[in-house]
C-alpha cells in the first residue's frame, strides 16, 4: 500500500550548456600543460564523464516511466549573495571571469566550456528553488536534478567536476531565508563531499553525514576522526567504507547512525546530497535500485518525525547513465508515496529457489533418509 505524496522535480535545461570537451582549446597556461602531460600519459582516451547526458538520461526515464502525481518546475540562477554564504569573493570573482571561455580549473577534471558559468549558478540556483518550494510549502519534497554537481566544490576551489557547491548554497539559502536554523545534510555520494565538509566544518548548526568509499579512493579525505571543530565539533560525521559496500551496510548505517545522530540533532530540514555512483554500474561501491528506495524511505520518515517532512534532494555524481537514470527514478517514487522496498542480499533469493528446484537432483535412492 502506499500513500500519494507531492513531489517536484526541479530540471532547467540551462544546466546542459556546461560542456567541457578535452578536445577543445583550453586557456593556455601551466594548469593546462598540466592536465594534457596527464591526459597523454593515460593508456586509454579519456572523455569527460559528467556530460549532459546524465541529466537527459534521467528526464528520459521520469518521461517514459511517469511517476503518477509527480510535478516539475523549472529552476533559475543563484544570485551572487546566495552563493557568497559558502564561497569566497575572490573565487565568485575568478569563475565569474571565466564566462564564455575554455578553461581548466584544476587537476582532478574540473573544466568549463563557454556555457559553464551560467549553467553552474543555474544548479546552484536549482536547489535554492527547491529549498523555497518546500519551505513555502508549495510542495512537501523537491528534487533538484542538476549539473555540474557540487559537494566537491570547497570555498575557494573548483574539485572534482563541481563549480559550486549546490547543496552548500542550497543550505546556506533554508538558514538564511526560510529560518531554518539546524540543517542536516546526508550525503551517500559514493565520493566523500570535502568541499561540504570544510564549508560546515565549524557550524554547529549544519549537521554533515557522509557514507563514501574510503580513501585513497577520490578525494581522499572523510576519514572516521574528521567530526568537525570547534563549535561545529560532533556536527560532521564521516562514515567511511571499503570498495564493494552494498545496501546491507548502507542501511545498516542510516539506521544506527543517521536516525540517531539525526534525533540527536533535531533539524529544520533535511538535504541529501543524491549521487548514485555507490551503484554497483558505477564500479565503486555495489548499491541497489531497491537499496536507493529504502534509504529514500529512511530519509523520509526522518523528515516526517523531525522537520514537517521538508526534504529536498539535489543530485551529485553517478556516470553510468542506466543506474544513474533508474537510481534517481526509484527514490523519487518513494518520495512520491511507493512503500519502500526491504532490499535482500543480491542473490540469495534466487539460490534459494535454486536449492527448491534442485532438492530432489541429489538424493541416493538407497539410503535410510
Ligand atoms: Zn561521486
Amino acid at each position: 500500500m502506499s500513500t500519494p505524496r507531492d513531489v517536484t522535480v526541479f530540471y532547467d535545461d540551462r544546466v546542459l550548456a556546461h560542456q567541457p570537451d578535452v578536445n577543445t582549446a583550453f586557456l593556455p597556461g601551466r594548469l593546462d600543460k598540466r592536465i594534457r602531460e596527464i591526459l597523454q600519459g593515460l593508456e586509454v582516451k579519456w572523455s569527460y564523464p559528467e556530460h549532459p547526458g546524465r541529466l537527459t538520461a534521467i528526464m528520459e526515464k521520469l518521461d517514459n516511466q511517469p511517476i503518477p502525481g509527480l510535478r516539475f518546475a523549472r529552476g533559475k540562477p543563484a544570485t551572487r549573495k546566495q552563493l557568497a554564504r559558502v564561497h569566497t569573493t575572490g573565487y565568485l570573482d575568478h569563475i565569474f571571469e571565466l564566462r564564455n571561455q575554455n578553461a581548466w580549473l584544476d587537476v582532478d577534471t574540473t573544466a568549463v566550456s563557454p556555457g559553464s558559468v551560467k549553467a553552474a549558478e543555474v544548479a546552484a540556483g536549482t536547489a535554492v528553488a527547491a529549498v523555497d518550494a518546500v519551505c513555502s510549502g508549495d510542495t512537501e519534497s523537491a528534487f533538484a536534478v542538476v549539473r555540474p554537481p557540487g559537494h566537491h566544490a570547497e570555498p575557494a576551489r573548483a574539485r572534482g567536476f563541481c563549480l559550486f557547491n549546490n547543496v552548500a548554497v542550497a543550505a546556506a539559502h533554508a538558514q538564511a531565508h526560510h529560518g531554518c536554523k539546524r540543517v542536516l545534510i546526508l550525503d551517500w555520494d559514493a565520493h566523500h563531499g570535502n568541499g561540504t565538509q570544510t564549508m560546515f566544518w565549524a557550524d554547529p548548526d549544519v549537521m554533515f553525514i557522509d557514507i563514501h568509499r574510503r580513501a585513497p579512493f577520490y578525494p581522499g579525505s572523510g576519514n572516521l576522526d574528521e567530526i568537525g571543530a570547534g563549535l561545529g565539533e560532533g556536527t560532521t560525521v564521516n562514515i567511511p567504507v571499503p570498495a564493494g559496500t552494498g545496501d546491507v551496510a548502507y542501511l545498516k548505517a542510516l539506521n544506527e547512525i543517521v536516525t540517531p545522530a539525526a534525533r540527536a540533532f533535531q533539524p529544520d530540514m533535511i538535504l541529501v546530497s543524491a549521487g548514485f555512483d555507490a551503484h554497483w554500474h558505477d564500479l565503486a561501491l555495489n548499491v541497489s535500485y531497491e537499496g536507493f528506495a529504502a534509504m529514500a524511505g529512511i530519509m523520509q520518515g526522518l523528515a516526517d518525525a523531525l522537520c514537517d517532512g521538508r526534504l529536498v534532494y539535489v543530485l551529485e555524481g553517478g556516470y553510468h547513465t542506466e543506474s544513474l537514470a533508474c537510481g534517481v527514478h526509484a527514490v523519487l517514487e518513494v518520495m512520491a508515496g511507493k512503500t519502500p522496498p526491504q532490499p535482500g542480499v543480491c542473490g540469495v533469493e534466487e539460490v534459494d529457489a535454486a536449492i527448491a528446484y534442485h532438492r530432489d537432483a541429489f538424493l541416493d535412492p538407497d539410503r535410510p533418509d
